[in-house]
């Protein structure tokens, strides 16, 4: 046999996943076993993913264009219900083009893939999501990892006129921000491009929900790429990719999972143009969502478990150690709470945690559930 299957030395270590058997999931409940949970591990962080504006759109598409784009978005796949969703996009951050993809993780690939050759060098921060790092060891870049949001570090490792630096708007397993204003200073000076991959800034942060960049008083135009995802906040799927029009129009040609993949399903693509509308006008949501971060921060600041400088809906407690966290977590659900535990290699060793998402979804009383069960678990 040419493989070994055998996953026990993960098991032993604390490490082995499986996929929890979950019925049905929204930004508020949860529901596996026959058991309903509260849910502290999406990342529905508006409660989009039911709304019925999201549902009439996708229902109504769903009988103009039918279920499937048919084909790749070069052959005949690209639609009027996508040409509406760029523009929105476009018209809502403030970008000159837009391109879609039916996953972040496919968008990422295509711009890192097919942009650097290998005369040029990707700077990437080291805690930068999966997709990111991944799609940097693929390209023929050189690729170099600077300390997390630590602009010194960066700047040293930087030359002139070589390359792309990536980094996230909020860091998906420690919700923190990078220093954007920072991050476009040390581009300019060096001349090198700056893409922000900003999944889980999109919708939460900023007015209008613009994002990082917007929440820093910084504009789309500051980085040269702009890669947001329709999964997280604005509660469907599939990713975009923004910049100037000659960006997109290189992308077309060269980006490999755009041109070889079946484009994004036109109920989806009407469900997120629905989403990109109501996030817009979404200030109560988005401060219904501060209230409770602020609650949920206050409330566990006396636990011994180290809480990260966040003020997104991502507020992880960093447990430590992997089997440790996995019994937090069980005691949780216990309790009707489902929390993510995060382990290595999706974080760094010794740094397993719970990773606790807030959804506007949530009410006071839930957040509170949550506190009063952290407390009793110990
Ligand atoms: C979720 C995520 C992605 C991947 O997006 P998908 O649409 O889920 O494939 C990429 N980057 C970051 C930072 C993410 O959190």
């Amino acid at each position: 046999m040419p493989f070994n299957l055998s996953l026990a030395e993960r098991e032993a270590a604390g490490l082995k996943r499986s996929l929890p058997a979950i019925e049905r999931v929204d930004g508020r409940c949860l529901y596996a076993g026959g058991r309903q949970y509260l849910n502290f591990a999406g990342n529905d962080y508006l409660g989009l993913s039911r709304a019925p504006e999201l549902l009439a759109a996708s229902e109504q598409a769903a009988h103009q264009y039918g279920v499937g784009a048919v084909a790749s978005p070069l052959v005949v796949g690209h639609q009027t219900i996508h040409r509406e969703l760029e523009q929105a996009l476009c018209d809502w951050l403030g970008l000159e083009a837009v391109m879609l993809f039916s996953s972040g993780f496919s968008a990422n690939q295509a711009v890192i893939k097919a942009l650097p050759g290998k005369e040029h060098t990707l700077w990437q921060d080291r805690l930068n999501h999966a997709s990111l790092q991944e799609a940097g060891l693929l390209s023929p870049a050189r690729m170099v990892r600077f300390a997390h949001n630590d602009m010194a570090a960066l700047e040293r490792k930087l030359t002139p006129n070589s390359g792309l630096i990536i980094s996230e708007g909020v860091f998906s397993m420690d919700g923190d921000t990078a220093p954007w204003p920072g991050l476009v200073s040390l581009a300019r000076q060096s001349g090198n491009w700056l893409m922000i991959d900003d999944a889980h800034g999109l919708g939460v942060l900023g007015a209008k929900g613009k994002g990082t960049l917007a929440e820093q008083g910084l504009e789309a135009s500051d980085v040269n790429i702009f890669m947001g995802t329709f999964g997280k906040a604005l509660g469907v799927s599939g990713a975009f990719v923004g910049g100037s029009r000659a960006l997109i129009d290189y992308l077309h040609n060269l980006g490999r999972s755009y041109i070889y993949s079946t484009h994004l399903p036109p109920p989806q693509a009407a469900a997120v143009l629905a989403a990109v509308r109501l996030v817009q006008q979404a200030d109560d949501k988005r401060d219904h969502l501060q209230t409770l971060i602020r609650q949920f921060r206050e409330g566990v600041s006396g636990l011994p478990f180290t809480l990260l400088p966040s003020n997104t809906a991502i507020q992880p407690l960093i447990v430590g150690e992997e089997h440790k966290t996995l019994e937090l977590a069980a005691a949780l659900k216990h309790q009707g709470l489902w929390t993510g535990a995060i382990r290595p290699p999706t974080v760094p060793k010794g740094s397993a945690r719970l990773r606790i998402t807030l959804s506007a979804a949530h009410t006071k009383a839930d957040v509170q559930q949550l506190i009063n069960a952290l407390h009793a678990a110990l």
